[in-house]
């Protein structure tokens, strides 16, 4: 029987699970695909599900000092990939870089499993340009906390990469790649650290870990507690925390999640200022990705790193300074069109 009779929800079933390996086989128009409902695509989701549920494998492999050692090292260096390159960088190219150096933030940022760089910076992008409105893909104010947080993510009106606008990343074809094949990079990392635990186990017997621990450890549970606290973004950034700038969406500054994400935390400065590769304007706003940026155009690998705008500091424009939620003028903000979002000229 061929693919073309067989009904249609079928059909569509082994669509989905070829799109778990080639993200753009037969993707619909991004118009066609806007115009969806906003509903779970299940079968698409599947693997989303399957790393959620990799991490009960612990009952099986047990934990070591080595194994929950390494899974922290990953998620502290995947996460500054995530806010580092993923959106510092493909988002905001808030800073300038090789196209080779470009390639190697790409490869680093598709080991996070949060899909490959193009369709991160366009949803991200998309994200500014309707900033809580009701077009925006996870806003808690339009669609609750848990849609923003996980359920948008699902949906398969989100899944399609809409390559009109990252058009300055997609004239190249090593990163539409690795857009297109996002499943690729995940996979060699899971094998790679299996392998790396069988060897740890017959080398250094000491360090009592294995091969399925390292890929329990070292894959499942650091990459959902990292996709969990990216998410938080998207989620409690929005509805925790104090604000400074009088934004017209729902952004917020906060310390905990600033911490949690290396930097990400301070979401209100940045909803005022994308363009700054920095995200806490004070000293005292840690912001740890931006120390590692600086510590990467000290080694020459990037440069021209785009600063906090004078503006920033002028305290009038600090107008909804520590406004407590409820008090935030929804009425304002929703009047206000939403900016559009231009980002700035290529110069790899
Ligand atoms: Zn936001
Ligand atoms: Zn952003």
């Amino acid at each position: 029987m061929s693919a073309i009779t067989l009904p249609r929800i079928l059909r569509s079933a082994v669509v989905s699970v070829v799109q778990w390996f080639d993200s753009d086989y037969e993707v619909e128009s991004i118009a066609q695909a806007e115009q969806r409902e906003d509903k779970v695509e299940w079968v698409r989701t599947i693997p989303f599900c399957v790393l959620h549920l990799g991490c009960l494998g612990v009952i099986w492999t047990g934990a070591s000092w080595t194994a929950a050692g390494l899974a922290f090292f990953l998620y502290v260096i995947r996460m500054f990939a995530v806010t580092g390159f993923y959106h510092r960088y493909f988002s905001h190219r808030t800073f300038t870089t090789s196209r080779f150096m470009q390639f190697v933030f790409g490869l680093w940022g598709a080991t996070c499993v949060q899909r490959g760089a193009l369709w991160w910076a366009y949803t991200h992008r998309h994200h500014h340009q309707h900033s809580d409105d009701e077009k925006d893909k996870h806003s808690p104010r339009q669609h609750g906390f848990l849609w923003a947080h996980i359920g948008w993510i699902t949906s398969s009106k989100n899944f399609p990469t809409d390559y009109r606008r990252v058009k300055d990343l997609a004239k190249y074809p090593e990163l539409v790649f690795l857009n297109r094949f996002d499943v690729l990079v995940p996979i060699l990392f899971a094998v790679a650290l299996y392998v790396l635990g069988n060897w740890l186990n017959a080398a250094y017997p000491g360090l009592h870990t294995s091969g399925g621990q390292l890929l329990v450890w070292g894959f499942f549970i650091s990459t959902t507690v990292l996709f969990h606290c990216t998410a938080f973004i998207n989620s409690l950034a929005h509805v925790f925390g104090k604000r400074r700038y009088e934004t017209d969406d729902d952004s917020r500054n906060s310390l905990l999640l600033a911490l949690l994400t290396l930097g990400e935390g301070w979401h209100n400065n940045h909803h005022q200022h994308m363009g700054s590769v920095r995200q806490g304007f004070y000293w005292w706003e840690i912001d740890i990705t931006y120390y590692g940026l600086k510590l990467l155009s000290w080694c020459g690998l990037i440069w021209d790193l785009r600063p906090v705008p004078v503006i920033a500091y002028d305290p009038s424009t600090h107008r909804a300074a520590n406004r407590a939620p409820q008090q935030v003028p929804v009425t304002h903000r929703e009047v206000k069109p939403s900016r559009p979002y231009i980002p700035p000229v290529s110069r790899v």
